[in-house]
């Protein structure tokens, strides 16, 4: 099975994110995104149909003169049947580029007439969060230029996340990454499985990745192939990100309980690990280092670091280890390894998803022993470490990620397998008695819908 990353909630989630945003547009960016030939005339609607009016103050809906007005090129010149930027009402010199199919930085660059001096240096300041080379179709990027230069770019992932990059006179880029808490609300998925979990879980609402996550995590517990049968039911409390009541398409799964002849089996989150009803941790546990053996540390996680010569802020968002070239680098943790990627500045890199909280990165390897998408277990060889990228000597670079924010390895909080007690465990046990409070309140609420759906149709008949 093909592994999703999270943007594919994002896509879901699309047509709701923007409620004041045309409805062709929703329509022509999810066609975009689905099918994968489309012809261009859909894949690329026209200037003003593109513009994703964001909830950022900065973006007003645009009226009706300056929808008239041609989309001015951001740099000199612009291709006459061409109106990929969209300029920022409200903003001069700002202009919008939805991310289409096939784009990367550089050909968006290429197709916009940015210096490739101007790209280098965003890359490199881009190393320590690696957000401009995961660009997805429905992403936004906003340029904002003075005197033929770009100032400021900024990275829309989506309502709650972007990465701005802000020039710093001439010696390149700062960047600030930006999450917003936004609300969370909950809402439960249920359904009776009819052939698999998978299929039954998406038909009742999961997303692919949403139901991968849960299969991944209760695989332990459960042969979803062998003990799950029709007629078996599941419910999943969910919690979506909104932010000024648009869907930002984030969700997080917060219980799950799935019934078959025989059992229950339940996870809940707790201080982001799963637990079964008696507190006992699912997940499976984290090693420290990414390899066996000893390596001498020789840069610490430092987020205020600053460029010796340049004096900008460049913050180190992982640890590095002094290793030879060729020392073989393990995974700290089971997962599902989401890229492996070439980066003129962070050398061959890989990274690896585990579970819905936890993300690890290495980098400066020689040489990778897994691809995208395969599945790792803790302590497995993934690769050789190396000196590539920009780097003063062989190292690796290692960075542990807990829900989307780079912590220090060395210190955090890793799962590691045990059961809760004593203070931890009481405050588990009344999480849980919401959880299955929320569960009751939204199945009730379901059932009386229901109910009420039921006599309307009856009475139509
Ligand atoms: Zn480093």
């Amino acid at each position: 099975m093909r592994w999703m990353s999270s943007s594919a909630s994002f896509v879901t989630a699309l047509p709701k994110i923007h409620q004041k945003a045309l409805a062709g547009l929703a329509a022509a960016l999810l066609l975009a995104v689905f099918i994968p030939s489309t012809d261009n005339s859909i894949s690329s609607p026209l200037s003003l149909d593109h513009l994703i009016d964001t909830d950022a103050p900065f973006f007003e809906t645009p009226t009706l003169s300056i929808r008239q007005q041609k989309a001015p090129w951001a740099f000199d010149k612009v291709p006459a049947n061409e109106t990929l930027l969209i300029p920022n009402i409200g903003r001069s010199n700002s202009y919008q580029y939805i991310v289409r199919k096939g784009d990367t930085l550089s050909s968006i660059f290429e197709r916009l007439q940015l210096p490739q001096k101007t790209m280098y240096q965003l890359l490199e300041t881009d190393l320590n969060v690696l957000a401009l080379d995961n660009l997805k179709p429905g992403h936004t990027l906003v340029f904002d230029k003075q005197d033929q230069q770009l100032l400021r770019l900024e990275l829309q992932f989506n309502l709650a996340h972007k990465v701005v990059y802000q020039r710093k006179e001439d010696n390149g880029f700062e960047f600030n990454e930006v999450r917003l808490e936004g609300d969370w609300k909950q809402k439960l998925i249920s359904g009776e499985i009819l052939y698999s979990f998978t299929g039954s879980g998406k038909q009742a609402g999961l997303s692919q990745w949403e139901a991968q996550t849960i299969t991944e995590l209760l695989k332990q517990r459960v042969d979803f192939r062998r003990d799950i049968q029709r007629g078996d039911t599941f419910e999943v409390l969910l919690s979506r990100q909104y932010v000024d009541n648009e869907m930002t398409g984030n969700n997080k799964i917060e219980a799950i309980r799935i019934k078959n002849r025989r059992h229950e089996i339940n996870a809940f989150l707790f201080e982001d690990n799963y637990y079964d009803e008696k507190g006992r941790n699912l997940e499976k546990a984290f090693q420290r280092y990414p390899f066996s053996g000893k390596y001498r540390l020789s840069s610490h996680f430092n987020p205020k670091r600053r460029h010796p010569i340049t004096r900008l802020i460049r913050p180190h968002n992982g640890t590095d280890f002094a290793m030879r070239k060729g020392s073989p680098v393990v995974t700290t943790g089971d997962g599902i390894v989401t890229r492996v990627v070439r980066h003129k500045y962070a050398g061959l890199y890989i990274e690896i998803q585990h579970g819905q909280s936890y993300k690890t990165r290495y980098l400066h390897l020689n040489k990778s022993y897994v691809v995208k998408g395969q599945r790792v277990k803790r302590g497995e060889r993934i690769a050789q470490s190396g000196n590539s990228g920009r780097s003063t000597g062989a190292h690796l670079h290692f960075e542990l990620h807990v829900n989307g924010r780079p912590v220090n390895a060395m210190t955090a909080k890793i799962p590691i397998a045990v059961s809760l007690t004593g203070k931890k465990k009481s405050s588990f046990q009344k999480q849980l008695k919401d959880y299955l409070a929320q569960i009751e309140a939204s199945q009730a609420q379901q059932i009386a819908l229901n109910k009420k759906d039921s006599t309307v149709k009856e009475s139509t008949l």
